[in-house]
């Protein structure tokens, strides 16, 4: 099969397919990969083609750019609605060129739906978040200002739209792109149990296949004190105040701690650490997570399903509401507890969460069935299975 993939510039999006991608090539499947410089070396090591977009994303201004790490929806459309008209020709020609039998587009990519809408091509959707339909939509308590973020945006979104029809893209409303339709075939990357409202899906279209991984030996019985780390992800996680307040919650304890803060606050801001606590830019997150007891996570999907893969119970500190949502799937199957709001200015509050976690034995058995739950759901396999079926279907 010759296959498109496409996908968003953004860690949480794109390393759930690095090891569906590497199956499928491993099956003799020849895969174009549209993806963004940062994500080369990660694509090229599967075996896929690396196709850079960069050039065709808009620089934006520095409104544009705090909307977008906002998670404006409004925002993050138009701007997918310009690459998308950006990228048309060349896609146009690698169509063309190339012969694709399926499209893969991740679900916040527009510009992979868009393409196999305008050249009737099959399309799967790849779905990092929780799958988004009506019923499960309910779930994720949307604040005020996200709700009039999409309202006021509706007559910016219509012009944006019009302006592609003389392309030969028809975009009913710009929902049909957001939500999952329940008769487009899609891999979510939840297993069943995980996934929210999971009933409401139609299964001869969804196939929930949890989280998709590279192999990573357990080795936390190796240590001589837990390890808890904290992480607040790849996108909004400058908040200095936060980190602070970690360290004042942990120094001297009898725990290793270790802090993954981001690209855009630099550590040296609070140092000297105590010795227990180390603080990096980035780590290799599955590897902390197979010797760390607990994980103080901001409940970005992959994160916390990383986490639970693992068997380690986690502490939830969410920042959209789609994070919120995960804390709240997570509350409910009990692998978790929260931290207030507040909590980013009390490190009494984060210590006291933390060592609760650790010292409920509850937690971590139920951290620990859900690794058994997201193993049997069959990741990069299943996916790579699913993706076969809709072509030989
Ligand atoms: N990640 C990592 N090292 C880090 C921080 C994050 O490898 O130091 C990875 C993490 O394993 C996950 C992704 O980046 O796969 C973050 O995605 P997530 O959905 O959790 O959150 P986002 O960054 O999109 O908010």
């Amino acid at each position: 099969m010759n296959i498109m993939w496409f996908c968003i510039p953004a860690h949480g999006h794109t390393n759930p397919t690095i090891e569906v991608v590497r199956e499928l090539v491993r099956r003799g499947h020849t895969i174009r990969y549209y993806s963004f410089e940062p994500f080369r070396e990660q694509i090229s090591d599967t075996g896929a083609l690396f196709i850079p977009c960069d050039k065709y994303l808009d620089t934006l201004s520095q409104r544009e750019e705090s909307r977008l790490k906002k998670v404006s929806t409004t925002e993050m459309s138009v701007q997918s609605f310009h690459t998308t008209a950006k990228m048309d020709r060349m896609l146009s020609d690698d169509v063309t060129s190339f012969g694709p039998d399926l499209i893969v587009s991740d679900s916040a990519c527009f510009w992979g739906k868009l393409t196999a809408q305008k050249h009737h091509l099959p399309l799967i959707v790849s779905t990092t978040t929780f799958a988004f339909n009506q019923a499960s939509a309910r779930y994720m308590k949307h604040s005020f200002s996200e709700i009039a973020d999409l309202i006021l945006g509706i007559p910016r979104l219509n012009r944006e739209m019009a302006m592609l029809k003389p392309l030969g893209y028809h975009i009913r409303n710009v929902l049909d792109l957001v939500q999952n339709a329940n008769d487009t075939d899609t891999i979510v990357f939840a297993s069943e149990r995980f996934q929210p409202l999971s009933e409401t899906f139609d299964k001869a279209h969804y196939c929930f296949v949890g989280p998709s991984l590279r192999p990573v030996e357990i080795t936390r019985t190796q240590r001589a004190k837990p390890l808890v780390y904290i992480s607040l992800g790849t996108v909004i996680n400058n908040q200095p105040d936060f980190y602070r307040h970690c360290v004042d919650a942990f120094a001297g304890q009898a725990l290793d701690v270790l802090i993954s803060c981001g690209h855009d606050f630099d550590p040296r801001s609070i140092e000297p650490l105590p010795e227990n606590i180390t603080v990096k830019p980035y780590v290799d997150q599955l590897s902390v997570l197979a010797e760390a007891s607990v994980f103080l996570t901001h409940c970005g999907m992959n994160s916390a399903s990383e986490g639970l893969y693992m068997g380690v119970p986690e502490v939830l500190f969410p920042q959209t509401a789609e994070e919120e949502a995960v804390a709240r799937r997570i509350l409910e199957l009990g692998a978790g507890a929260r931290l207030s709001k507040a909590a980013a200015r009390s490190a009494d509050h984060i210590r006291e969460q933390v060592m609760d976690v650790l010292s409920t034995a509850s937690y971590t058995e139920n951290a620990r069935n859900l690794r058994t739950d997201f193993i049997s759901a069959g990741g990069a396999h299943r996916a790579a299975d699913f993706i076969e079926s809709r072509h030989a279907g």
